[in-house]
């Protein structure tokens, strides 16, 4: 190399190294703007369906709007951002209404598939005694790291994105609510896509990515068994950040909705912590320096996945939780995590197995197992542990507006 050259180049890459500083620098501003406000006592938490979600969800479009991003039909109509949704769950015996607003951006680059990148928006409120871990009178719940922080990596990826020369694909950004009330506002998204959910090349979930542990720098990338894919790039990607990984693609955040329609899916998670669903889950406890790193590392993801056309979707094996170790038996079913009624609901029966062989079918809701009345998981988890190989024993179930007998044989 000549030495003009060698010299050319020390400076573009001093060039590049200030406009790299620049960007990060930018993104952590961004970063503590979004969750600043987000997680604010103003908002009092951003329950779904209360004017506070409203509030948080027009916050959302206007970030959208000045980043030049549109809504799903390619304009900047305010309302064609918000997709409404609306649930009727029965919670504890008791009918109950759910409803609010998902927020959709979309980057139409006429592309034939489509990356989906969301984080929930809605928080607990003002307490909520069903999800909240706190005890004492109503106070903001204000979800700093839950989950207004994914929310802020999400929109900063959002221009990075429209910024990028990634164009191979269509975005479509989502902020979902109802998640805390039971994966409401994805599980509506999935029903009423925006795009074609066969034309969904793979979805990333950012829910809890504001606590990097400034010791560990760990960031758990969960569900990369959906698509072969994700383990041939992952090793290839530069990061300070710890990466920890898990296979499958159910988790207790919105892309388990999106797993469940077979599309491919990544959660990325910073931990958990003691302020977890409580009020002192606060702004000023948010690792500015380890969202940088998430947003680059899921940019950094983004690339490598760029030319790689659609990835095939595979299930993972540990979507039982019924098939963990802690069980000497298992039902073969794979329940509904979005479920928020009285019972276990099953989404799928796995042939040749109790459930298939019983004569229970997808959709049927398991009321109790031997004596054991089952309410949600927790309770179906504690009724399938008493049973040993062999052992039979009935099963409740209600299907439709019938509630059946079965017998069952582990
Ligand atoms: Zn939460």
């Amino acid at each position: 190399m000549k030495l003009t050259n060698i010299f050319r180049n020390t400076i573009l890459l001093f060039a590049l190294a200030i406009s790299l500083q620049i960007a990060v620098a930018q993104t952590a501003g961004n970063l503590k703007q979004h969750i600043s406000y987000l997680a604010s006592d103003t908002l009092h938490g951003r329950a779904t369906g209360t004017p506070d979600e409203e509030r948080a969800a027009n916050y959302i479009i206007e970030t959208f709007k000045k980043a030049g991003i549109p809504n799903a039909d390619g304009k900047f109509g305010a309302e064609k951002y918000i997709q409404h949704f609306s649930y009727d769950p029965i919670v504890d015996s008791v009918k109950t209404h759910v409803s609010g607003n998902n927020v959709v951006a979309f980057i139409d680059n006429h592309a034939a598939n489509t990356i989906v990148i969301g984080a929930h928006y809605d928080h607990l409120g003002m307490g909520d005694p069903k999800h909240s871990t706190y005890v004492g009178p109503p106070a903001v719940h204000h979800g700093a790291d839950d989950n207004a922080s994914g929310v802020a990596a999400m929109l900063d990826l959002a221009c990075l994105i429209k910024a990028s020369e990634y164009k191979s694909n269509n975005y479509v950004f989502i902020a979902f609510s109802g998640e805390e009330l039971g994966l409401y506002g994805s599980k509506w998204f999935v029903q009423h896509p925006t795009v074609a959910l066969d034309k969904i090349d793979y979805m990333i979930n950012l829910d809890m990515v504001g606590r990097v542990d400034s010791n560990t720098h760990t960031l758990t990338v969960n569900g990369i068994g959906t698509s072969p894919t994700f383990k041939e790039v992952l090793d290839k990607i530069k990061t300070p950040l710890h990466i920890k990984t898990t296979e499958s693609g159910l988790g207790p955040s919105d892309h388990t909705s999106f797993y469940l329609q077979n599309v491919p899916v990544v959660f990325l998670f910073s931990g958990q912590h003691k302020d977890y669903h409580k009020p002192s889950d606060t702004e000023d406890k948010i690792n500015y320096a380890g969202m940088v790193d998430v947003v680059n590392y899921t940019m950094s993801l983004i690339a490598e996945l760029n030319d790689k056309g659609k990835l095939a979707f595979t299930k993972t094996k540990d979507d039982n939780v019924d098939s963990a170790p802690k069980f000497k038996v298992t039902l073969g079913v794979i329940p509904d995590y979005t479920f928020d009624g009285e019972g276990m609901r099953i989404d799928a029966v796995k042939d040749d197995r109790p459930a298939a062989k019983a004569g229970l079918k997808s959709g049927d809701i398991v009321l109790k197992l031997g004596d054991v009345k089952v309410t949600e998981m927790g309770t179906y988890m504690k009724a399938l542990a008493q049973f040993n190989k062999g052992d039979k024993t009935k099963v409740t179930i209600k299907r439709g507006d019938d509630v059946i007998e079965k017998e069952i044989e582990f």
